[in-house]
């Protein structure tokens, strides 16, 4: 099956007992045993729903699948799948995380890990090389495309020096439509299912792919053992959002392709990045490693921000991305407010950034609204 068959039809066919072609919401905590005997000799597969439960079972499914890996796991949101992974490190385990990763995943590192002696190493890893001898890392923890700078990283290149590494990337940006990390020998792909896979803006959850038996029962005890895990509602709404994402994604990348054009060549515009311009310096690599450059946009406007941010009527100033609305948003004051001011400049992230997540809408309705709220900044 293809990419789009597998995300209507994989780990979800129709129910053998009532023919539903939709699976219903397993709405219950826990599941009655048939009799002594099929507890005794274990004959039940749903037990108790922290456990597991179907509608959990066709969401890992159906990830898996995607991401072309053997095994899924779905948690309560992307940073309760980003703390199982972590909760994989010992006591004096090293980690090599890329420079631009995704603020909570800064926050996780630095204000929670460190109790648990979780050695911490942010390097610039859009030269591999510079990865060296990775100096026995347990894990290293990859963004690609990151945020909000959309760099690109060669990830068959860092997987090829990840030594003993655990090689982890959160595909959120991507999507399994763009970009399979596994197949460039990645040991972990982490997905926040809150923004492009469920794509409505309308839950939060989160997920993890990968193929090996052994990482995915040390996984698998994390995350029934610890217990973050999405109940039923977010899961079949995951798993619906899911059917789609090949249109959506589509559309996300056409409609991105032609905003960072528009804003390249406006006079208020000093800097856009988008990985679609061949003037950005992963456009070549996105186009190895991806199928299309996604629907992220940043860019630096030269104007005034608050004049900006209030003349737009389209466009909603809200954290997040991934949805089929437009959401827009300046980093300094959302995702990396909590960054110290020094270190967010010296990664870039200037008070003057934008961050762009471009929905379906019609394109020109969104240009319009950028056109106004430039000429208005
Ligand atoms: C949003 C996001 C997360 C965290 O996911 P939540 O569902 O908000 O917990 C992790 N990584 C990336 C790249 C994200 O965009």
């Amino acid at each position: 099956m293809r990419f789009e068959t597998r995300a209507v039809h994989q780990g979800q066919e129709p129910d053998p007992d009532t023919g539903e072609v939709v699976a219903p919401i397993h709405q219950s905590s826990t599941y009655a045993f048939k009799g002594y005997r099929d507890l005794l000799e274990e004959r039940q597969r749903y037990i108790y729903s922290r456990m597991d439960n179907p509608n959990r079972a066709g969401l890992e499914e159906t990830i898996a699948a995607l991401e072309k890996g053997r095994f899924g796991l779905a948690f309560a949101s992307g940073m309760a799948a980003i703390s199982a992974v972590v909760a994989l490190l010992k006591p004096d385990d090293r980690v090599i995380i890329c420079e631009d990763v995704y603020g909570g995943t800064y926050r996780l590192f630095e204000r929670i890990m460190p109790q648990y002696r979780i050695e911490r190493a942010y390097l610039d890893l859009t030269n591999p090389g510079g990865l060296g001898p990775n100096r026995g890392a347990k894990m290293i923890w990859l963004e690609s495309p990151t945020n909000p700078l959309l760099k690109i990283y060669d990830i068959p290149s860092i997987a090829e020096r990840k030594g003993e590494a655990l090689l982890v990337v959160d595909n959120t940006f991507a999507t399994p439509y763009l970009q399979n990390p596994l197949g460039f020998g990645a040991d972990i792909v982490v997905h926040s299912t809150t923004k492009y896979l469920g794509g409505h803006s309308d839950l939060v959850g989160g997920a993890l792919a990968l193929s090996d038996g052994g990482l995915y029962e040390r996984l698998k005890l994390i995350q029934i053992g610890m217990g973050a895990v999405p109940g039923p509602f977010d899961c079949w709404l995951a798993q619906r959002g899911i059917k789609t994402l090949p249109l959506r994604m589509k559309r996300h990348c056409t409609n991105a392709e032609r905003i960072a054009q528009f804003l390249a060549g406006h006079e208020k515009v000093t800097g856009v990045y988008y990985p679609g311009l061949a003037q950005c310096p992963g456009h070549e690599l996105a186009g190895e490693q991806m199928r299309g450059y996604g629907g992220m946009v940043s860019f630096e406007l030269e104007g005034d921000m608050e004049r900006f941010f209030e003349a737009l009527w389209l466009f909603r100033l809200a954290p997040s991305l991934g949805g089929v609305e437009s959401l827009i948003s300046p980093p300094a004051l959302m995702s990396h407010r909590y960054l110290p001011r020094e270190e967010r400049l010296r990664r870039g992230i200037t008070d003057e950034l934008i961050r762009v997540s471009v929905g379906i809408e019609h394109v020109d309705d969104l240009i319009a609204d950028l056109e106004g709220a430039l000429a208005a900044a």
